[in-house]
C-alpha cells in the first residue's frame, strides 16, 4: 500500500510544478486579446498589462523589487516616428526570489508591443488604428517569464542563487525598459550571473528548432549544455548582442540565453494573434529552460566571453 501510495502521488506532485499548456495559454489570451489593444507604451492597457503581472509576481510569492513595490517607473521616448505624445509613462516589474545566496540570475521579458500601429515599426502596409495583438511578440514570453517564476517560487527547493523575474517596458522603442533597470539597478550589477530572455517563444517550427543565442557569451554554456536533451529541437548561436532586451545586458558584459522560436509573416503586423500559439511546444521550451537553469546552477557564477 505504502508503494502504491508512492506511485500515486509521486507524479502528481512532481508535475504540479511543472509549466502547463493551459496557464500558457490563458495568459496569452488575456495579454494579447484584442481588449489590450496592443498594450502600446503609454496606454492604459499597457498600465493594464503590468497590473496583471505584478497580480501574478504578488501571488506567487516574489519579494517586489522595483523602486514602488514590484514596479519600476521610467520615461520612455518613441523615436522612430514624430508624434505629438512623444514622451510616455512606462515600467518594467520586477519580482524577485531570496535564496540568501550571493549571486542572482536574471530572467527577462518584454511584455510592451506596438499598440494601434502609431509608435513605429509596424510592418503592416496601413497600421495606423489596427490592433497589433503581439500575442508571439511578446505575451509568449511573457508566459514563460510567469511559469518559470510560477515553478521556481513554488518547488520547495532553495536554489543556490537568487532569481530575478523582470517584465521590461517598452522594448519595442529601443530596448528602454532594460538599459532603464541596467542604469538604475535595483540590486548591484555585480552580482549578477547571467540573463536568460524570452522574445517570441510561440511560433515553434518543428523544421527550425527553438534558438537559443548566447552560447558563447561564457565559456562555462557549453558544460551547461551537456547531455540536456527536450522532445522539441532546438539550436544554440554564439551572438548574445541582438534581438531582444538580452542585447543590453550584454553589453554590459552579463552572459545572456535568448530564446527565440524565429520569424514569421505574422511578425509586427496586426495578425499576431493569440490563436497561433504553439502552446503545448512552449511548456516543451521552458521545461528545457527549467533543465539548462537547473544545470547552470550547479556551476560556479560564469565569467563573461565577448562573442567576435
Ligand atoms: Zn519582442
Amino acid at each position: 500500500m505504502r508503494v502504491l501510495l508512492f506511485l500515486l502521488l509521486l507524479p502528481a506532485v512532481a508535475l504540479a510544478q511543472q509549466p502547463a499548456a493551459k496557464r500558457i495559454r490563458r495568459h496569452v489570451r488575456f495579454l494579447a486579446s484584442d481588449a489590450m489593444n496592443g498594450r502600446g507604451t503609454g496606454s492604459p492597457e499597457n498600465a493594464r498589462a503590468a497590473r496583471y503581472i505584478d497580480n501574478q509576481f504578488r501571488r506567487y510569492g516574489l519579494n517586489p523589487l522595483g523602486t514602488n513595490g514590484f514596479r519600476q517607473p521610467f520615461v520612455a521616448k518613441v523615436r522612430r516616428v514624430v508624434v505629438p505624445d512623444s514622451l510616455r509613462p512606462a515600467e518594467n516589474v520586477i519580482g524577485f526570489l531570496d535564496n540568501g545566496a550571493p549571486y542572482t540570475i536574471v530572467i527577462g521579458a518584454h511584455y510592451d508591443h506596438l499598440g494601434m500601429g502609431r509608435q513605429g515599426s509596424s510592418l503592416d502596409s496601413l497600421p495606423q488604428g489596427k490592433i497589433h495583438n503581439g500575442a508571439d511578440d511578446n505575451a509568449s514570453g511573457v508566459a514563460g517569464l510567469l511559469e518559470l517564476a510560477r515553478y521556481y517560487a513554488n518547488n520547495n527547493v532553495k536554489e543556490p542563487y537568487n532569481l530575478l523575474f523582470m517584465a521590461f517596458g517598452a522594448e519595442e522603442l529601443g530596448l528602454q525598459g532594460s538599459r532603464y533597470f541596467l542604469n538604475n539597478p535595483t540590486l548591484p550589477l555585480a552580482n549578477l550571473n547571467f540573463m536568460v530572455c524570452m522574445d517570441m517563444i510561440g511560433r515553434y517550427n518543428p523544421d527550425r528548432g527553438v534558438g537559443i543565442g548566447g552560447y558563447g557569451t561564457s565559456d562555462a554554456w557549453p558544460t551547461v549544455f551537456q547531455g540536456v536533451t527536450s522532445p522539441i529541437k532546438f539550436f544554440t548561436d554564439r551572438a548574445g548582442n541582438g534581438g531582444s532586451d538580452n542585447a543590453a545586458f550584454y553589453a554590459k558584459q552579463i552572459p545572456v540565453l535568448f530564446f527565440h522560436t524565429g520569424g514569421h509573416p505574422d511578425y509586427h503586423k496586426p495578425t499576431d494573434d493569440p490563436d497561433k500559439i504553439n502552446v503545448d511546444a512552449e511548456k516543451h521550451i521552458l521545461d528545457l529552460e527549467i533543465a539548462l537553469l537547473n544545470r547552470a546552477m550547479q556551476q560556479p557564477k560564469m565569467v563573461f566571453t565577448a562573442v567576435k
